[in-house]
């Protein structure tokens, strides 16, 4: 099997951050796909939209993934390094491989997850860098009060 096209998968989980980012909201998209590039389910940050905090990208994603048998052979796509809340979710349910747009602007929780044999690939992707950086830069209490920071 050839490996997956883990940039075209990337730009799904854009897609939707560019949507929330059209909605007022916090940029960004994730999308959980079968590893033969079967797509299960997108989402992206609805806080300031559902006005719920624990709607992240992958929770969002996961959510409208559905009930999945398996998910040791799905991958968890986000526009940005997972936070601890939803590494714990690629944990919880045994998600096999994590790709991230980027983890410039946020360090999150992939260094465990790798440390626990979760594959996890970085993009270093510079639309995702630039869309959120500039985000952050003009909502900054917003985006500590989205990663839990006073
Ligand atoms: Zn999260």
């Amino acid at each position: 099997m050839s490996p997956p096209d883990y940039r075209a998968m990337l730009a799904v989980a854009v897609e939707e951050a560019r949507l929330g980012l059209a909605e007022g909201g916090i940029p960004i998209g994730a999308a959980l796909f079968a590893r033969d590039g079967t797509l299960l389910g997108r989402g992206r940050n609805r806080r300031v939209q559902e006005n719920d905090p624990s709607a992240h990208g992958e929770t969002d994603a996961f959510r409208k993934a559905g009930r999945q048998r398996s998910y040791r052979d799905t991958l968890m796509v986000t526009t940005l390094s997972p936070c601890w809340y939803c590494s714990g979710l690629v944990r919880q349910f045994g998600i096999g491989t994590v790709v991230m747009g980027e983890s410039a602007n946020f360090h999150g929780g992939h260094d465990w997850l790798r440390a626990h044999g979760v594959e996890v690939v970085d993009l270093g992707d510079a639309e995702c860098i630039a869309m959120l950086g500039d985000w952050i830069a003009a909502h900054p209490q917003v985006w500590h009060e989205d990663i839990g920071q006073d």
